[in-house]
């Protein structure tokens, strides 16, 4: 399993949210569980050009300056520096997931509430955006598909995609139509995701955000069972596997007592295994 990860892309510990430090304790837990399956791959941060095609050129020019709040709402540049290199996994993957026909991780976060002009809800550049936009630039891809699996409403994609008058992005976030384990109940999630997959079939590229807190036990989530969230990742793997795709982590924020970070987070970096253990599986 490649994995397009660089130290810089992690940033300090945050009180509201894992997201800045996850990448690190998750690619030291793939490595412990899977060791010679995991491929780490270097990559290029994204320009400041690439990121001000998803969004407002002087919102860019202030969150990396630190006079404009990133997503956490603050103005610290350990935050800032970190964040060309999260929408540098994304691109890179995208850019060898489409060059040679595979599936691969980028092992990051924060990306779906981020707008046009405006960061918010732990989220500051739009990764998934900024993604699409390159490849699109690029000549790698017509179409894109962002299958958005975090438990939240991918809000900033579509104001991004509003602001654009973007009409070649399929993108489907189940945070728009489930909010509590009752609304995912009975089969709905399940018509909802083949009915996504189905439309994402005609693209040349699928972003999916494999999140982890749509997890029943999730404080932010609680929508899915451990059994359904196995069974989005085994679906979304088997049905749309053959074609060019990238899965990233995206939310998470479930919490235990323990010693070490690792240990407080484990079942958030229990649930990324568990999708790690399939992509394995499935793809070798
Ligand atoms: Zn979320």
């Amino acid at each position: 399993m490649k994995v397009f990860y660089r130290k810089e892309q992690v940033g300090p510990v945050q009180r509201s949210s894992p997201s800045a430090h996850k990448p690190r304790l998750v690619v030291e837990d793939w490595k412990k569980h899977f060791g010679a399956a995991i491929e780490i791959c270097s990559f290029e941060p994204a320009t400041e050009k690439q990121l001000t095609r998803a969004h407002q050129s002087d919102f860019v020019k202030g969150v990396l300056g630190c006079t404009v709040a990133n997503g956490f709402g603050n103005r610290d540049l350990a935050v800032a520096q970190t964040l060309p290199y999260t929408s540098g996994s994304m691109v890179a993957a995208a850019e060898y997931a489409v060059l040679h026909k595979e599936v691969v991780c980028s092992p990051t976060s924060g990306f779906h509430h981020a707008g046009f002009s405006s960061a918010g809800g732990y989220c500051t550049f739009n990764g998934l955006m900024v993604t699409a936009l390159a490849l699109k630039d690029a000549g790698l891809v017509n179409r894109v598909a962002i299958l958005d699996c975090d438990a939240h409403y991918g809000d900033g994609t579509d104001s991004i995609i509003r602001a654009l008058g973007i009409d070649w992005i399929e993108h489907h976030t189940q945070g728009h139509d489930f909010w509590s384990a009752a609304s995912a109940a009975s089969g709905a999630y399940e018509r909802w995701l083949t009915a996504a997959i189905f439309n994402c079939l005609n693209c040349d590229l699928v972003l999916y955000q494999a999140g982890a807190d749509p997890h029943i036990d999730d404080p932010l989530g609680g929508t899915l069972t451990t059994a359904q969230m196995r069974e989005r990742d085994r679906t979304v793997f088997q049905k749309l596997g053959h074609m060019p795709m990238v899965w990233n982590l995206a939310g998470g924020y479930q919490v235990v007592k323990g010693e070490s970070e690792a240990e407080r987070i484990e079942p958030v970096l229990a649930l990324h295994r568990e999708t790690a253990r399939l992509h394995c599986e499935i793809f070798g």
